[in-house]
């Protein structure tokens, strides 16, 4: 078994090399990244692959996303300190704390599989993450508590642009959602909402996530 040490600097590798390729853009993302690390959200079996990039299987049949998938998002979104976001899909909770690291505040994010929501507690305990709420759920109706919404990404691919989560957003909000098919694949939407409600739609190209499951989703 390789030590902590060494798994560390496999994934500061990782980073600087998604640094130098230009998709990670901005310090605060590298920085967030290199705080923490991808080990920390596998099961220990896939410890020693964490710093690869692809995605890599976490319990339910689901996956945690390749680390350019993360960075690729997390820079589209723009998150500044301050912002109120949503995510829906915690899986192992690594994204969600990304997004706390950057918006050093609260952030709520939903996940339909109770297993997962128990995967990602006990993950984000270890990590240290405190300001992470997981919230058992179908995300597709978003979390309207705490709405509306800085931001709300989703980490599953939807058939359509879920209109609650649009409802959820603030004037000025961002939604980043990948949309399409099933299986393979899905575009990666960037949809801003304007200060008159209407939304302005950005496609940025192809991505294969695993199925958006719920009532504004795919049915299960
Ligand atoms: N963001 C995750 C991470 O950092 O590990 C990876 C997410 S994984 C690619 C997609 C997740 O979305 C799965 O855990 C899946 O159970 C969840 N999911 C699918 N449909 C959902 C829904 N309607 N509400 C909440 N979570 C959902």
């Amino acid at each position: 078994m390789v030590s902590e040490d060494e798994l560390r600097r496999r994934w500061e590798k990782t980073v600087e090399r998604l640094f130098r390729e230009g998709i990670i853009k901005s310090e605060a993302v590298r920085r967030a990244f290199l705080k923490y690390p991808r080990y920390l959200f596998v099961q220990r079996r896939y410890w020693d692959y964490a710093h690869v990039d692809e995605p890599l299987p976490i319990p339910a049949g689901q996956t945690i996303s390749a680390p350019h998938m993360v960075a690729i998002m997390l820079e589209l979104a723009e998150l500044k300190p301050g912002m109120k976001v949503l995510e829906v899909g915690t899986g192992s909770g690594w994204n969600a704390s990304l997004i706390a690291e950057l918006v050093k505040t609260d952030v709520y994010t939903i996940e339909r599989i109770p297993e997962l929501v128990e995967f990602a507690r006990r993950n984000l305990e270890r990590a240290g993450v405190e300001s992470v709420h997981v919230i058992p759920g179908d995300g597709t109706k978003g979390f309207p508590p705490k709405a509306p919404y800085d931001r709300i990404i989703v980490t599953a691919g939807a058939p359509k642009v879920p209109e609650p989560l649009v409802e959820q957003l603030k004037p000025g909000g961002k939604l980043i959602i990948p949309v399409g098919s099933y299986h393979l694949w899905q575009d990666l939407l960037e949809v801003v909402k304007l200060p008159d409600g209407s939304i302005k739609t950005k496609n940025h190209g192809g991505v294969a996530f695993v199925p958006l499951i719920g009532e504004h989703g795919w049915r299960g």
